[in-house]
């Protein structure tokens, strides 16, 4: 099957030029290089896809470095691995050396040497990620499928290429899920078997790897699909046993997409995917995770204010009260709190917080004082606190309210 007209008609213009003429550039230096993967899969499916990898049957560096100094690209070369990234204004291209992988052990990084296109098929996670278009001078724009990945795609199928591919590397249980979620597609029956057989070799995978499939799934449009899935199917109890799947998390992934605020949405996705935890059992979680500092904060603390909860649900709390209440957790806990937890009194103080006491900042700072005669020192610091408090509460607004405020204060302390 030819794509050349597919091909034409899917790629910008100014990519599909390039690709022109990287496959120039190939024929010139007696290479084969490829479109492979994602790209191929969305270019049949009809779904755009302009992440562009391509596989060379020779050596990827040599042909990046060609590319690169007859274009205005940036070139990012990896000698070791054979690999080589083309970065443009718009977008960039990666370019790999085709390669074997053998492993050694499950869920250990493969053996790598240099092999043909199809080594490099082979060693992919499912048929509709392992076809390739030629982009030889000689066949351009032909189809490459020896697993029957435009098959499995019309039949909706998400098949392994081998019967040890899950034991071998166990993400691909949670990127398969990923697919099959995205495309609304089905596991093939024996594919299904598999999986399900190979879920404990998950305790083979570092915490990195699987935070990154993780992370992958939280690109999704609609992530609440895969986590409920990998529910269904026993694998979140695998990475954590407090994980679950469940409607409650469906509903409060799609609030928290359609917050009219910008949000580091999967940093916001991790922290309510351990909501239902409690303070101890998180621990665990970060680690298996290997979960950065600062997204370990905002987890800690989301079940820190959970459970500080009730302190807030009281009516009439004043905006300097609710300021000293919150101003120890992270943003990002009172958010997820603002989502997740029962609407109460609560909600109203964390939307005042967010938007605007957390800003509130008085005129006048310690120097400012220092002019009106107040010496530095702890008689300084209570006085800036309570100017602060009296600005979150409204009760001085311009910088003249302040002064006043502050020498009577200053005068009070005196006495
Ligand atoms: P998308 O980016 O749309 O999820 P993609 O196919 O581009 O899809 P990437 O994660 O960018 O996915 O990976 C590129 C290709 O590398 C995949 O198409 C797949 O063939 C291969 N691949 C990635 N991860 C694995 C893995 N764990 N095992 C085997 N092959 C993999
Ligand atoms: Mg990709």
């Amino acid at each position: 099957m030819n794509l050349a007209r597919q091909i034409e008609q899917y790629l910008p213009r100014q990519l599909l030029g390039l690709v022109k003429d990287i496959s120039g550039q190939a024929a010139k230096q007696g290479q084969r290089v490829y479109l492979v993967g994602g790209v191929v899969r969305d270019l049949l499916l009809g779904y755009p896809n302009f992440d562009l990898d391509l596989v060379v049957e020779g050596d990827a560096v040599k042909l990046a470095q060609q590319v690169a100094e007859n274009s205005q690209a940036k070139l990012l070369a990896h000698h070791r691995f054979g690999t080589a990234k083309l970065r443009y204004d718009n977008f960039t291209l990666d370019l790999a050396t085709a390669r074997k992988e053998t492993y050694d052990s499950p869920g250990a990084l493969p053996t790598v040497t240099p092999g043909t296109l199809k080594d490099d098929l082979i060693r992919r996670d499912f048929s509709i990620n392992a076809m390739a278009v030629s982009l030889a001078s000689n066949d351009y724009g032909e189809l490459v499928d020896p697993y029957q990945g435009k098959s499995d795609l019309e039949h909706h199928l998400i098949r392994i290429l081998h019967p040890k591919s899950f034991s071998d590397d166990a993400t691909r249980i949670l990127r398969g899920v990923r697919y099959e979620q995205r495309f609304g597609f089905e596991f093939e029956a024996q594919t299904a078997r598999l999986l399900k057989r190979d879920i404990p070799m998950l305790d083979t995978i570092s915490g990195d790897r699987i935070r990154h499939e993780l992370e992958l799934i939280f690109k999704e449009k609609q992530p609440e699909l895969a986590i409920k899935r990998l529910g269904e199917l026993g694998v979140l109890p695998r990475i954590s046993p407090f994980l679950k799947g469940d409607g409650w998390i469906a509903e409060k992934f799609d609030r928290a997409r359609h917050l009219k605020k910008p949000v580091q949405l999967p940093s916001l996705y991790f922290c309510l995917l351990i909501y239902s935890f409690n303070e101890r059992d998180i621990e665990q979680f970060l680690a298996r995770l290997n979960i950065s500092a600062k997204l370990s904060r905002a987890m800690r603390d989301t079940l820190r204010l959970k459970a500080r909860l009730p302190l807030l649900d009281k009516p009439s709390l004043k905006p300097s009260e609710i300021y000293y209440l919150l101003r120890e957790y992270e943003p990002l806990a009172i958010q997820v709190n603002a989502i997740a937890s029962e609407p109460s009194m609560a909600h109203r103080y964390f939307e005042l917080f967010l938007t605007k006491l957390r800003y509130v900042s008085t005129s006048l700072d310690g120097e400012e004082l220092k002019k009106l005669g107040i010496s530095a020192g702890p008689e300084m610091g209570q006085i800036l606190q309570r100017l602060h408090k009296a600005k979150l509460n409204g009760e001085v607004r311009t910088g003249a309210d302040e002064r006043k405020l502050a020498l009577s204060l200053s005068l009070k302390l005196k006495r």
